[in-house]
């Protein structure tokens, strides 16, 4: 079924879906600390949060996110590395830089406010056309769609829709169904579209028996609801093979600041280098790290490997440690001894912290 025109099918039934979707929203929401209220920063910081990240893990951060930046004005004033060190372990950290300087934004155009129209808050930095949708009709019941990829999902089976939901076009054409079904409750509608593909019409194994809708699902009626939706692979996940150094001194361990650019930009780390092929195992980080350090060090062995899959590369990684002779501080600012038993300042990806070990 392609390209097919769905509004007379939500001409037709869009009421009694829209109308089954709120009243299963209301009786089985869960429980979630950034729904206690419609403050629309509260609902900005758990959108970008739960980005990639799942709503057990995001409880804790959010939390703990709103204790140390309870306002727009605290995230505007705060030092990017605090910002960063309350991402630790999100990931996709240019997402927390961007919540700060959307702040800094506000601050400045907005008084400190959150903006209160979509067109204005599509154009802060970091906030596309699903964040701002949910924001602006969770906190202010505004009529616009909110179409993540739950939405996307329970769509394609809802119209038995087999588009390919990872081109921009079907997503075009999901956010025009989306409002056409919109009832006056834009606010509840939204969260419960959403909350339907998370709790129900999940990626493997839907509950077509406990769903609210299932009765007006085309996928269901044709059994096709396991072959939706579809997704084209695209870019292919590269392996890298990395040699990483734990350079330790007096009980510290080096860590060394990463670029502007790139993977894990500005974080923190352990020197790490793309393994050369033609080097001996170890000798790719060994060389890179005495040039760096300008001084010779000592290699101890390999003592451990890890992995850590981003979103279009994987990390295999080799843990060599070395010794040294005493605490080089090059004559830059991107270089510190920290000790790895504490907690410390600087936001250490999860990468990183896979690595870790006591000796
Ligand atoms: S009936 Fe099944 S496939 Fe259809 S929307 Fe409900 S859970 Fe998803």
């Amino acid at each position: 079924m392609k390209n097919i025109d769905h509004l007379p099918y939500i001409e037709e039934h869009g009421k009694a879906l829209a109308g089954a979707l709120l009243t299963w929203y209301q009786q089985n929401k869960r429980d979630l600390p950034w729904r206690k209220n419609h403050d629309p920063y509260r609902i900005w910081i758990s959108e970008v949060m739960l980005q990639q990240t799942q709503v057990d893990t995001v409880i804790d951060y959010f939390n703990r996110f709103m204790v140390t930046f309870p306002t727009i004005e605290a995230l505007a004033g705060a030092d990017e590395e605090q910002v960063l060190k309350a991402w630790e372990g999100l990931g996709y950290y240019s997402r927390a830089k961007r919540l700060k300087q959307a702040a800094q934004v506000m601050m400045l155009d907005y008084d400190g406010a959150f903006p209160t129209t979509y067109a204005e808050t599509l154009k802060l930095p970091g906030i596309g056309p699903y964040t701002a949708g949910a924001v602006m009709s969770i906190a202010y019941n505004l009529p616009v769609p909110a179409v993540d990829g739950n939405v996307l999902r329970v769509f394609s089976r809802v119209f038995n829709d087999d588009r390919d939901i990872g081109d921009m076009k079907t997503r075009k054409a999901f956010e025009h169904m989306a409002k056409a079904l919109l009832p006056e409750d834009s606010r509840h509608f939204n969260q419960a579209l959403m909350e339907l593909g998370a709790t129900i019409c999940t990626p493997k194994n839907p509950r077509c028996e406990a769903c609210p809708i299932h009765a007006l699902c085309r996928a269901k009626a044709s059994l096709r609801q396991k072959d939706l939706p579809v997704k084209k692979k695209r870019q292919k996940n590269i392996p890298l093979e990395m040699e990483v150094a734990l350079v330790r001194h007096d009980h510290h361990t080096l860590i060394v600041k990463r670029s502007s650019e790139g993977l894990l930009a500005d974080l923190w780390g352990f020197p790490i280098v793309k393994r050369d092929e033609a080097l001996q195992d170890g000798m790719s980080i060994h060389d890179e790290l005495e040039e760096f350090l300008g001084v010779k060090v000592k290699p101890t062995g390999e003592i451990k490997k890890a992995k850590h899959v981003f979103s279009h590369r994987t990390w295999h990684m080799t843990l060599y440690a070395f010794d040294i002779d005493h605490k080089v501080r090059p004559h830059f600012p991107q270089v510190e001894w920290i000790d790895l038993t504490k907690e410390s300042d600087f936001p250490l990806p999860t990468a990183f912290k896979k690595l870790i070990v006591h000796m």
